[in-house]
């Protein structure tokens, strides 16, 4: 067969024998690749294709995919990894190849639709993009004409992109980013962030000697696909996997040792191991006094004692005498015996502990943060920060490219996303929204939703609903996202944006020691771009209408300030040729040319423009190896002209005259009006240091005890809303964990995916067997569980792998619609009677899933008949008072079934819902200063330095 070659094999894992265990086609034949059509066997019939690297959307790890376009149909075929993407290295999991049943899913948007009924009612017209912008535009143009910039917000779910809306709102001048982060990764951030400014770890599992992660990241958790191939190599290389889980997790099947602590203890067992190695001398001594602001913490903690390392030593071993391992296992239920063991396998790591918290204990508890900061307090002591096999923080290991023109900071405070009581939340207090606009604090003209379904992902959806269909709180509610959600269904606007192999964006995680950028693209549109057609817009190339975010805030952009008047529209102008729109070629072209290290020497090797490298090999390699940032020396030049604190060695940038050289501002500016830090002296010589006002990891938090929270300034265990003190476990109460994922399924868009819900289409509770027993049920029975606000009904599955005392919901599932072939969709969703009686809300399946004719014919063929129990809905908000983290655990009850019961069954009392709202914000400790927020403390968006005092009324 002429033109049919052999695929080469590319060195990815290499086996005993020094086999290679993957092959791809060569890069130079990606072109134009000829292969058999594995459909037509047992003949052999040739097709051609176009292979087109992009970046997987549906989770955040970013991995590289291989898009295979047939050269005639120009349909993709299939989806298979990317060899030349640093992170993912050619693997995916199989959420990657569902790309391709998200692109042909039969019942996605394809046009952009318009309400014709009343919010929720179903009714939907097809409109034109023309149209929307014109109007979306207008709206947001007399908003911001009539000084009401506060009452247009973006909301976003999955970003799936660096850097695109730090473009887009600060050119609009307003502070309306709001994020899904509180619901999520906000208490890990927060632990991380106060220790050293940077707000994720990034282990280097392949180098370490001990791998220690808090919850499943090996099998589903943070950077999923990435994380795992390196953990299975460091395994392999011999390193000790060491899991804690309350669930038996896949991970926790995998580890060397698993353990499954009452949930909320994990900082308890970590303080334990801390003081193990603080009082047996097994710490690396050198590394903690030249980077541990331990000075200061002499100074603010006992200052009446000798400022000496020999004190802060002796200190710390007072600090946490009481954790010891017998504190740990009364706290956690697991052995005395196994922690120490633990201890002593952490003791031994050499300076490599690759450790990892995400979600999980963070997100679960009360205090949950202070999990993370315990956690790298032994990373810390061990030394193992920014050494191969060690943990970096994540900005090392990530690079993020800069768009041609940025706006200043606005000089703006948002106090729907940002409010008053939250002055450390890490980020933004996004799932309170419809409590505020509740209260009356605020109101929104437009509202984006942007792969973002709060209503089915976050706590309390009632209570979205009941703000959702309420035009006086919300007045334009436009739902950016690829499939039907729940919440897309109470919008005015449903714009079609494309899946991961359907638009533009760049990517970087710090999924390795090293550094690199994906380049996602529109797929179909590059591949006919390639065989020579003219693709103006995104959207002539996708499904249907289906667009993509680049060139719609684009154009939008233009939309809201057609004649440059409001001083937008010259953010959105072509860098190449002034006053014409930018294109995405001249977006991404930019940032490829100028602010990619490397990035233009590589292309022009092979006589490419970086914009044509990106776009035939969809990833570029900055940097390979960990690099400890921190420890750079600072160059002359920054030094000439720097100021140094001579207390706390802090160098900063510059500084207004007259400001006392020795004075260290609180809150202490990273970069603010008394200049910005630029590093510290270390042994005499001037080094970068961490991102802290100290520039130094801070065991102290200064932040934390100027802004009401002096008794948790140094890691600390927090007795968590669910420890075992709180709960009655004779009198039926449990702990629900409902945080777990599922390998297989993502928030929302898994809901499209037919090869994902084969796998995964239900979400029973796990119940050990002792409880079982003495509740009488039995593995399929139906429980009622329930929470301070109603109930849900649910199956039980009785097993060993969870602990007595604790049930275990996945909150993959639970999809549902109210319209019979509308919506979510019918792949995966029940359609219910949803009904609202003054706040007492009822839902009810009134079918489950099951085989339905489409232009699919897999879906004819539908086996399964679940769709899962929608949980959250029926869990109150707990925002943490510090990191203002949702608490994500549940106190529940639970009993067998009652007889009106039916599985999916659903109450919520919304009043009760406020109630508890109102009792966990009664936790906080507002500000009294003069300052919102300490300005150095990480923020989306960053406002002007102005926008960080307080008003003097609320002072
Ligand atoms: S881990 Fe899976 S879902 Fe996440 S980006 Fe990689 S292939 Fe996609």
């Amino acid at each position: 067969m002429s033109g049919l070659r052999d695929p080469i094999r590319l060195p990815v894992v290499a086996t005993d024998a020094g086999e290679r265990l993957a092959s791809y086609p060569p890069a130079e034949l990606w072109d134009d690749w000829t292969d058999w059509d594995p459909k037509e066997w047992p003949r052999k019939i040739a097709r051609r294709y176009t292979l087109v690297p992009t970046v997987c959307f549906n989770c955040e790890s970013a991995c590289g995919l291989l898009a295979w376009v047939d050269r005639e149909t120009l349909e993709v075929r299939k989806f298979e990894g990317n060899p030349a993407h640093p992170g993912s290295r050619g693997r995916n999991c199989a959420k990657g190849p569902a790309t391709l049943n998200q692109v042909n899913d039969p019942d996605r948007i394809l046009y952009p639709m318009k309400r014709a009924g009343r919010r929720g009612e179903g009714r939907w017209t097809r409109t034109t993009w023309k149209e929307a912008l014109e109007d979306i535009g207008g709206r947001i143009r007399r908003a911001f004409q009539e000084g009401r910039r506060d009452e247009v917000m973006y909301h976003v779910g999955r970003p799936g992109h660096d850097g695109l809306m730090e473009w887009v709102l600060p050119a609009w001048g307003i502070d309306g980013h709001n994020s899904h982060t509180n619901i999520c990764s906000a208490g890990a951030r927060a632990g991380y962030a106060f220790w050293m400014g940077f707000d994720r770890p990034s282990p280097d599992y392949s180098d370490a000697r001990v791998i220690l992660l808090i919850s499943s990241h090996l099998e589903t958790g943070h950077y999923f696909n990435p994380h795992a191939q390196r953990i299975l190599e460091g395994k392999m290389s011999g390193a000790k996997l060491i899991v804690w889980d309350t669930r038996l997790s896949n991970t926790a099947s995998m580890a060397d040792t698993w353990i499954s602590p009452w949930p909320g203890s994990e900082a308890a067992i970590l303080l334990a191991i801390a003081r193990h190695l603080l009082t047996t001398g097994r710490y690396d001594r050198e590394f903690v006094r030249k980077w541990v602001n331990w000075e200061e913490t002499l100074r603010r903690e006992r200052p009446a004692d000798p400022i000496t390392f020999e004190q802060f030593e002796r200190y710390l071993q007072e600090r946490y005498a009481r954790y010891t391992f017998e504190f740990a296992a009364r706290e956690s239920g697991v052995e005395e015996a196994v922690l120490r063991t633990i201890a002593e396998d952490v003791a031994g790591c050499g300076g490599r502990l690759a450790a990892h918290v995400w979600r999980s204990a963070a997100a679960g508890n009360l205090g949950g943060w202070q999990v993370a900061r315990c956690l790298w307090l032994v990373n810390v002591l061990t030394g193992s920060v920014g050494r191969p096999g060690g943990t970096s923080a994540n900005a090392w290991d990530k690079w993020v490219p800069r768009p041609p023109h940025l706006a200043p900071h606005v000089e703006r405070w948002n106090g729907l996303a940002w409010p008053e009581e939250y002055p450390l939340s890490h980020f933004e207090m996004s799932f309170l929204l419809p409590h505020f606009l509740k209260e009356g604090r605020g109101k929104l003209d437009v509202y984006f939703t942007r792969v973002y379904n709060p209503a089915w992902t976050n706590p309390d959806g009632f209570s979205w609903l009941e703000v959702l269909r309420d035009e006086s709180k919300i007045g334009l509610h436009v739902a950016l996202t690829p499939t039907w959600n729940e919440t897309a269904w109470w919008a005015d606007y449903v714009l079609p944006m494309g899946h991961g192999s359907e638009r533009h964006d760049v990517m970087s995680q710090e999924t390795h020691a090293g550094q690199w950028i994906a380049f996602r693209q529109p797929v179909r549109r590059a591949a006919m771009e390639r065989l020579g057609h003219r693709v103006r817009r995104t959207w002539e190339a996708n499904p249907g209408q289906v667009w993509e975010e680049t060139e719609f805030w684009i154009d939008l952009s233009w939309s809201i300030d057609p004649d440059g008047a409001l001083g937008i529209r010259k953010y959105f102008e072509s860098p190449y040729r002034p006053g014409e729109p930018i294109t995405v070629d001249d977006y991404y072209g930019w940032m490829f040319e100028n602010s990619v290290p490397g990035l233009p020497e590589a292309a022009a090797k092979e006589n490419l423009t970086p914009l044509a490298y990106m776009r035939k090999y969809g990833a570029f390699e900055v940097r390979s190896g960990a690099e400890a940032e921190f420890d750079r020396l600072l160059p002359e030049e920054e030094l000439a002209a720097a100021r140094f604190d001579q207390i706390t060695g802090v160098l900063y940038s510059s500084a207004p005259a007259g400001t006392p050289k020795n004075i260290v501002p609180v809150p202490a500016p990273a970069s603010g009006p008394l200049g910005r830090a630029i590093g510290v002296m270390v042994d005499g010589r001037a080094r970068s240091g961490f991102r802290t006002p100290s520039r130094r990891l801070e065991i102290y938090s200064a932040t934390l005890a100027d802004f009401g929270w002096p008794e948790l300034a140094l890691p600390e265990y927090v007795e968590s809303h669910v420890h075992p003190g709180k709960i009655d476990r004779a009198a039926g109460e449990f702990v629900l964990l409902s945080t777990y994922r599922l390998p297989t399924l993502i928030h929302t868009r898994s809901g499209n995916a037919k090869w994902l819900l084969e796998i995964s289409h239900a979400n029973p509770t796990w119940i050990h067997t002792e409880d079982a027993r003495r509740l009488g049920v039995g593995s399929g029975d139906l429980v009622r569980v329930e929470t301070e606000i109603g109930y849900f009904v649910d199956r039980v599955w009785v097993t060993e792998g969870i602990r007595p005392g604790i049930i275990a919901c996945s909150h993959h599932l639970g999809r549902w619609r109210t319209a019979d072939a509308d919506g979510v969709s019918r792949l995966a969703s029940a359609r219910v009677e949803l009904s609202d009686n003054e706040g007492a809300w009822r839902l009810r399946q009134a079918g489950g899933v099951g085989p339905y004719a489409s232009r699919d014919p897999d879906t004819s063929r539908i086996w399964w008949t679940e769709a899962g129990v929608h949980q959250n809905l029926t869990f109150p908000v707990q925002p943490d008072p510090v990191s203002g983290s949702h608490c994500w655990h549940q106190k529940v009850r639970v009993g067998r079934a009652r007889a009106e019961d039916r599985y999916g069954d659903i109450s919520v009392d919304t009043h009760k819902s406020s109630e508890a709202f109102r009792q966990w914000l009664a936790m906080t400790r507002p500000p009294s200063g003069e300052w919102r927020r300490p300005y150095w403390m990480l923020r989306p968006m960053r406002p002007a330095a102005s926008a960080y005092r307080r008003p003097t009324t609320s002072r």
